[in-house]
């Protein structure tokens, strides 16, 4: 039949990928335009012909950037676990959506055992959970969980005209935060940023400030946002003071762990990084980040309030899907969710779950901690780099240090960019006190010392390359 020479075409394809996806250069880069080009998608051939379709599947693989690569060292997810890979092509192949039991029932049943998991691990009583389409998605459905609490009338009458509310966060917390704020009705004004300690840390007594301060001025602080792990320096909010700020203000304590909450695996780290977590309201945490799930894969989290993200996301008639289960237990966990269709993301997360372990996940994380402190040690060794800020936990931000009257900003960009488009490697930007630092993210299990070392060499000679241009030499 012709579906199985198809599958097995597919399938030689992704195993000569696969196969080789550690080798050679993480991209094949061309410019936009150039790529552009080189696709041909206005081409009008191929309707009905598998051959011009797997011309384009080729032409898709060619310039695909190859994130198992250990020179790809750019985001907060690499490669895809194996486990997890299996799942994603058995949920397309089966094709359905995770918000009924009807139409998913295995998935539901592994949606619910895996959230009871992970409550379990965090140490939430009584809570209920969610897997959403990822953190910036959860750090909205806490807001908004907040929100509702605190004001159950505005599902229905809105923000209009009511007390002012105030969200406070990290000043590095994530972007996902002011969307969530704009989206929400509160507006960006009202989300108040706390400045950093030199952690990376939001300073407590500055958020104490601002926390007098809203309630001085009439408004109500509901929300406030522990980031564990912030998205360029790493940085771990501390738990303890803020729980001690919620005994007298009363806000929701979320913890926005979509990169650094992997930790919880690990009893060590999580002593060390996220003491007390047990008694924040929520948390949020990416499969797809350090733990390797393929993308996206997420679980956000809440604490003792059993149903209440039917109460916060439930509105307009639903009885054209939803069905009540057998005394009175909820069935359906799209009646949980602010979406309609669900990608099926718990399968590709239990199969990583029951093949790598919690163990084998805190190995991971404990390893990729060692690689990062060998990382730091490194830059320390080396005369051309310097680290801008001291490692906090999993991001090292480190520069190559130019000579004297040579601007590092700019020349670490051009830097950057150099290796980006010969191959070389990917690696992450970002500001820390309003310098550019390199990112260096290890969620790779491809990646270790060797690659590291590997890594930091191909800086130092794509620097030397451009300080070698620069003064006319060749
Ligand atoms: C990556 C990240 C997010 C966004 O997560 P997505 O799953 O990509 O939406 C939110 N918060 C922090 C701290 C992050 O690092």
């Amino acid at each position: 039949m012709e579906q199985d020479k198809i599958f097995e075409r597919l399938m030689q394809l992704v195993i000569r990928y696969y196969h080789d996806r550690d080798q050679g250069k993480f991209v094949d880069y061309l410019d936009p335009g150039t790529l552009r080009q080189r696709l041909g998608l206005e081409d009008e051939r191929g309707r009905g012909d598998w051959d011009a379709l797997f011309t384009w599947v080729e032409h898709y693989l060619a310039h695909a950037v190859n994130t198992s690569n250990p020179a790809y060292l750019n985001r907060m997810w690499a490669g895809a676990n194996l486990p997890s890979v299996v799942g994603e092509v058995i949920a397309a192949v089966t094709n359905t959506s995770a918000c009924t039991f009807e139409t998913a029932p295995v998935s539901t049943l592994m949606e619910k055992y895996l959230l009871q998991a992970m409550l379990d691990l965090v140490g939430f009583q009584g809570g209920c959970g969610q897997m959403t389409t990822g953190s910036s998605n959860a750090n909205m459905l806490a807001m908004m969980a907040a929100r509702n609490g605190l004001r159950p009338e505005v599902k229905q009458q809105g923000l209009f005209g009511g007390q002012k509310l105030f969200a406070l966060v990290n000043a590095d917390a994530h972007y996902s935060m002011d969307r969530a704020a704009n989206i929400l009705g509160l507006g960006t004004s009202h989300l108040l940023k706390i400045p950093v300690d030199g952690h990376g840390r939001m300073r407590i007594d500055a958020l104490e400030e601002r926390l007098a301060e809203v309630v001085a001025g009439g408004g109500k602080p509901f929300f406030v946002v522990a980031t564990a792990g912030t998205t360029v320096r790493g940085g771990y909010d501390l738990l303890e003071p803020l729980l001690a700020l919620r005994e007298r203000y009363r806000f929701w304590l979320h913890v926005d762990g979509a990169w650094g909450g992997a930790v919880i695996f690990s009893d060590r780290l999580r002593r060390q990084f996220l003491p007390a977590l047990e008694q924040a309201d929520s948390f949020t945490l990416d499969f797809h980040k350090m733990l390797g799930t393929a993308l996206m894969c997420n679980v956000l989290l809440f604490n003792r309030r059993p149903s209440f993200l039917r109460e916060v996301c439930s509105a307009g008639d639903e009885s054209y899907i939803f069905r009540q289960g057998e005394d009175g237990e909820i069935r359906d966990l799209g009646t949980l969710s602010l979406q309609c269709g669900r990608r099926v993301d718990s399968l590709k997360w239990f199969l990583d779950w029951k093949f790598y372990g919690r163990e084998g996940l805190a190995e991971r994380v404990e390893h990729y901690l060692e690689l990062c402190r060998y990382a730091e040690d490194q830059v320390g060794r080396l005369p051309e780099l310097e680290m801008v800020v001291p490692r906090e936990s999993f991001n090292v931000c480190f520069r190559f240090r130019p000579p004297e009257g040579i601007p590092a900003e700019p020349f670490n960009k051009a830097l950057r960019e150099r290796m980006h488009r010969s191959g070389r490697a990917l690696v992450g930007t970002g500001y820390v006190n309003g310098q550019l630092v390199l990112r260096l993210l290890i969620t790779n299990i491809n990646v270790g010392k060797p690659e590291i070392d590997r890594f930091f060499q191909s800086v130092i000679a794509t620097g030397r390359e451009l300080l070698a241009e620069r003064s006319g030499r060749p």
